[in-house]
Formats: C-alpha cells, sequence, structure tokens
C-alpha cells in the first residue's frame, strides 16, 4: 500500500460528472474553487475528477476524508437519475439509511416553481432529498440545494454544478467555515522572457528547494517564464515573506524579470516607452500583424504606439518601408539586412522613435539548406540611429513560431530601450549579428 501523509490542513477539490472526465466541459470549478481558497487562508490540497458513478464517488470520498479537512464537491445534484452526488453521501456519512426529503428543501422547490408559474416536475423532488446527518444550503440562484455533512473529522460540501450558482452558494455557506482566520496564503508571479526555464531556475538556485516557505516554482508557456511565490502563514508573516523573497528573486534573475502578476510584455514595453516619452512603430512580416495585436491589446497603447506596417509581399518591403531590391536579391528577405532596412524604413516613415521590424520563415514550406523552418530576424532601430539585429531559430509549428516571434521582438525592443540591446537571449542562435551606428 502506498504511504499517504497527513496533510490535515488542506481542503481536497472534487469534481463530479461523466462531461468532465471526457473532457467535454473545462473544469472551472476546481480552478475557481482553489484560488478562493487561498484567498481565505486555506490551503488546497488533492484535486480530483470522478464520472456519475455512485460507488466511485463515495470511494474518492472516503479516501480524501482520511487526510483533508474538507473536501468541497461541485456537480451531480441535479434532478436527473445520472446526478448521484447525494446517494453518494448517504453512502459515506450514513451507511445503511434511506434518504429523507427535508421539508424546508421541499418548500424552497415548490416556490422556486410556484414564482415562475409552472409545475414542478416530481422528479424535482429529488433536490429536497438529503442524508439523515446532512443539512441542506439554501441555492437562491437555482433548484439543486447544496449539502454539507461530515466524514468524521472531515467535513464535506456538496455544491452545484453551474458556476453561477456554485459560486454564491461557496461564498455564503463555504468560506466562513473554511476561512482560516488571521491566515492568508498570498502569490506573486515575476514574468521573464529570454531565458530558459532551466537556466533561470539556476540561477534561483536554492530559493527553489521544495519544502521552502515561501515556496518558489517557474512555469514557462510561448517562452515566458513565470516565477511563481506563494506564502502561506499568519497574515502579516506572510506578506513579509512574500515581500523578501520576490525581492531575492529579483536580485538573482535581475532585468530578466519584465513585470508581475497580470502585467503583459507588451504592457511593459509600453511603460518603459511612456516613462521615456517615447514612441513606437512597427514593420511585420512573418508575423502579420501579431505584433501589433500584442501592443494593442494594452490598453491605453495609443499613447506610445504608432502603428505599425504588415510588409508581406517583398513589392511591400520596398514601396512602403523603401527596403531596397538589390538588399532583397542579395540577402533575401528573411535576412537580417532586410530586417534592418525594414525597421529604419519604418522610422523614418513614421517619426517614431524606436521600431521593430520581423522577418522569418514560419513554415511549413518555404525552408532553403541555410534558413529552415523557425528562422526569424528581427531587427531594432532606434531614433539616435542604433540598429540591432538578430537571428532566432525558433521551435515548432507555424503557430509557435510566429506567436514567439512576436514575443521576443518584444524582449529585443525592451533590452534596447533598458541599454542591454546585446543581451543573451533564448533561442537567438547569433545574439546581434548587426549593430549599425548612423
Ligand atoms: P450537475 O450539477 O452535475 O448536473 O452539473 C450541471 C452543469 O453545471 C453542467 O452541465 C455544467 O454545465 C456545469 N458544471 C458542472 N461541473 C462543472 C465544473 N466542474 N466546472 C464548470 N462547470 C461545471
Ligand atoms: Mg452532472
Amino acid at each position: 500500500m502506498q504511504e499517504t501523509s497527513a496533510i490535515p490542513g488542506r481542503v481536497a477539490l472534487l469534481s463530479i460528472g461523466d462531461e468532465l472526465v471526457l473532457g467535454r466541459i473545462e473544469d472551472t470549478n476546481a480552478s475557481w474553487l482553489a484560488r478562493e481558497l487561498q484567498a481565505i487562508g486555506a490551503m488546497p490540497g488533492e484535486r480530483r475528477t470522478v464520472g456519475d458513478d455512485r460507488g466511485e464517488i463515495a470511494r474518492t470520498m472516503r479516501e480524501l476524508a482520511t487526510n483533508h479537512r474538507a473536501i468541497v464537491m461541485t456537480g451531480g445534484l441535479g434532478p436527473t437519475l445520472d446526478d448521484l452526488t447525494r446517494e453518494s453521501l448517504g453512502d459515506v456519512v450514513d451507511p445503511g439509511a434511506q434518504l429523507l426529503t427535508d421539508p424546508a428543501g421541499a418548500e424552497h422547490l415548490r416556490g422556486w416553481f410556484e414564482k415562475r408559474g409552472r409545475p414542478m416536475p416530481q422528479s424535482n423532488l429529488r433536490q429536497a432529498m438529503r442524508p439523515p446527518s446532512a443539512r441542506l444550503l439554501d441555492n437562491p440562484e437555482g433548484t439543486a440545494p447544496g449539502l454539507a455533512a461530515h466524514i468524521g473529522a472531515c467535513a464535506v460540501f456538496c455544491l452545484p454544478g453551474p458556476p453561477n450558482e456554485m459560486r454564491p452558494m461557496f461564498a455564503r455557506a463555504v468560506a466562513p467555515v473554511l476561512r482560516e482566520e488571521g491566515r492568508a496564503v498570498l502569490t506573486a508571479a515575476l514574468h521573464t522572457i529570454g531565458l530558459g526555464e532551466s537556466v533561470l531556475a539556476e540561477q534561483l538556485g536554492e530559493l527553489m528547494q521544495r519544502g521552502r516557505e515561501p515556496s518558489v516554482g517557474t512555469t514557462a508557456s510561448n517562452g515566458i517564464v513565470t516565477i511563481r511565490i506563494r506564502s502561506s502563514g499568519p497574515s502579516a508573516e506572510a506578506r513579509v515573506a512574500l515581500a523578501a523573497t520576490v525581492a531575492e528573486c529579483t536580485a538573482r534573475v535581475g532585468s530578466i524579470i519584465y513585470g508581475r502578476d497580470g502585467e503583459a510584455l507588451a504592457a511593459a514595453v509600453g511603460r518603459l516607452l511612456s516613462d521615456r516619452g517615447l514612441s513606437l512603430a512597427t514593420a511585420e512580416s512573418c508575423t502579420g500583424g501579431l505584433l501589433g495585436a500584442l501592443v494593442t491589446e494594452v490598453a491605453g497603447s495609443s499613447a506610445w504606439f504608432q502603428g505599425g506596417f504588415v510588409t508581406y509581399a517583398n513589392e511591400r518591403k520596398v514601396n512602403d518601408l523603401g527596403v531596397r531590391s538589390a538588399t532583397i536579391e542579395r540577402f533575401g528577405a528573411v535576412s537580417a539586412e532586410t530586417a534592418i532596412e525594414m525597421a529604419r524604413g519604418c522610422l523614418t516613415a513614421t517619426g517614431a522613435d524606436i521600431a521593430i521590424s520581423t522577418t522569418g520563415i514560419a513554415g511549413p514550406g518555404g525552408a532553403s539548406e541555410t534558413k529552415p523552418v523557425g528562422t526569424v530576424f528581427v531587427a531594432i532601430a532606434m531614433r539616435d540611429g542604433a540598429t540591432y539585429a538578430r537571428r532566432f531559430q525558433f521551435p515548432g509549428d507555424r503557430a509557435t513560431i510566429r506567436s514567439r516571434t512576436a514575443h521576443l521582438a518584444l524582449a529585443c525592443a525592451r533590452f534596447a530601450l533598458l541599454g542591454e540591446p546585446e543581451r543573451r537571449l533564448l533561442w537567438s542562435e547569433s545574439e546581434v549579428v548587426r549593430v549599425e551606428r548612423a
């Protein structure tokens, strides 16, 4: 038998429904509940998903009750025969006993239908039934009341599946019970771009050791590696400890951190630009507008973003940006030379202070021996005449390459603005391949 270490302080989440197990719908309830628990100082423990199977639901409840102080379940409280949560709860908390009809619950159901001028289907009365030792939780938003009971010392809450009913019921009937007074689970996310996850982990060193408090971990998505810090304990101490660990992580990895929590990379670039009173323009080939889209996702970006060109055909690069035909003929449309002329032409055309250009092979076709799929050049041109170009070699399919190009192009612009244009970057084959000063 496998050993389980008892974590009596944690709260398990159990989602019920065949549609969840089969991947037909996303389990948004569990992720919402996990965040809400932390907000009230309670630590989420295990998270399980079980189909509409009476025996399996009961077995999972018993198992989770052995090492959690509470279980919050959602789903399976509907009026139909495939909703079995209340029967399973009965099997666990009052084995052998019949479910009984709760008079107040039945009254709520009759009132619900009466108010809407509809006859109540007999099947709905099932929703007023409960195991003898359980109590019903009111549901002003719907027909299915919730249930609360105990398995030994473990509190069990069964909430309806629909999020618009589940959320208010959790807030009203569950959160006050599970709240750990004076305790908090606080988190901070520090976003980085330009280093691989393992390099970043090396720099963070023993801060990432398991069991450290506050805990430090990393997650990677789309080339963005996020350092996630979690601090739990008495509120004031947790806050101080979180700030200390944030400072320590920042000291170790430095300017590779571009933003915190909800801040997007483009917003961080925008912040640097507005602080300096500068404006940005873009000249995009392989990203086809993706870069402009990332920039304009930021509310208020019109204060620092002039606009951009999508110059996909060579003719557009020549006519709109003033790229020389000879440059394209000699070096190719996907080259540092073309990227540089695109960025410079973009500056001239817009009068912006900094321009970003992208040109590359997103695939699946278009590769050559010297320029495989994923070869991308990004150039940055600055008002003072400085121009930087890099060659990247991105892995992945067309969508991945285009998305990474747009993100890394923003990272290039950010480091140029920080005065670190030659900073080592992930997937950058050559660091700066061309630096030109006017
Ligand atoms: P049930 O209470 O199992 O009858 O679920 C009713 C409805 O609630 C489902 O059809 C889903 O639309 C929604 N639902 C159930 N469980 C979840 C969940 N874990 N996350 C999001 N929605 C859910
Ligand atoms: Mg269901």
